[in-house]
């Protein structure tokens, strides 16, 4: 069933990139495998899905352990300061940079491990107070502290719009994500200012994410069903 959804997918993203003139290998898909078992995983990457996405940082580690060593994860969970260390060593993406707090913690491990760790900055589009993210009027100063830190490399924005009924609802939040990564392209906050992520869309509103931009999706539920 995995394998038949990640094909379903993976032409729907051919599908929306071709729609919009994008190259379908412009946008990755990252299956999010939160709550679901290592073996889920596995199932998926034998059927070539090899980036993955979670949630919580313990019950991360245990597949992430025990998953062959090819596969990548992105962490994209709220990240406390006492998991920062993990984070940086485990994982090749941190999506969910939201203070400057934790962008100095993430280079600090980084620097211990003589590795540059990417992350994103994750922005709270819809101001909703029960959601993390920088708000986005603070995202360019962020921005700019974080840019300054010798082992992070910030490659771009990612966002959790309020929630919608429908799928168009997400569009004008995705609009306003891109602009803002517009913004800062233009002022040359990102690592690689030509090349900025922009990780948006997850199972329900991916399509109108890429027509926006997005360069990650991150799609749960509709790779590995419900989740327990
Ligand atoms: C759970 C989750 C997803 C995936 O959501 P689905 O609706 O299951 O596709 C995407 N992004 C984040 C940050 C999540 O927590």
């Amino acid at each position: 069933m995995i394998c038949d959804n990640l094909a379903a997918i993976r032409q729907q993203i051919e599908q929306a990139a071709i729609q919009c003139g994008r190259p379908a290998d412009a946008i990755r898909l990252l299956a999010v495998s939160k709550r679901m078992p290592l073996e889920a995983v596995v199932e998926a990457a034998q059927c070539g899905q090899l980036l993955f996405g979670e949630n919580y940082l313990q019950d991360a580690l245990t597949k992430i352990e025990q998953a062959d060593k090819g596969l990548h994860f992105h962490f994209i969970g709220h990240l406390q300061s006492n998991k920062t260390r993990q984070a940086a060593e485990f994982f090749q993406m941190i999506e969910t940079v939201d203070r400057i707090k934790i962008a100095r913690l993430l280079d600090k491990h980084a620097a211990h491990l003589g590795k540059k760790l990417d992350i994103l900055i994750q922005v709270n589009v819809g101001r909703e107070q029960q959601k993390s993210g920088v708000l986005p009027d603070k995202a360019l100063d962020l921005l700019t502290q974080a840019g300054q830190l010798e082992n992070l490399r910030v490659r771009g924005l990612m966002t959790m719009p309020p929630y919608g009924q429908d799928s168009e609802a997400s569009r004008p939040w995705f609009v306003r994500l891109r602009q803002l990564a517009e913004q800062a392209a233009a002022q040359h906050l990102f690592f690689d200012n030509k090349q900025v992520e922009l990780s948006m869309g997850m199972s329900g509103d991916f399509m109108v994410a890429i027509e926006e931009g997005a360069t990650l999706i991150r799609v749960g539920t509709a790779i590995f069903g419900s989740r327990p």
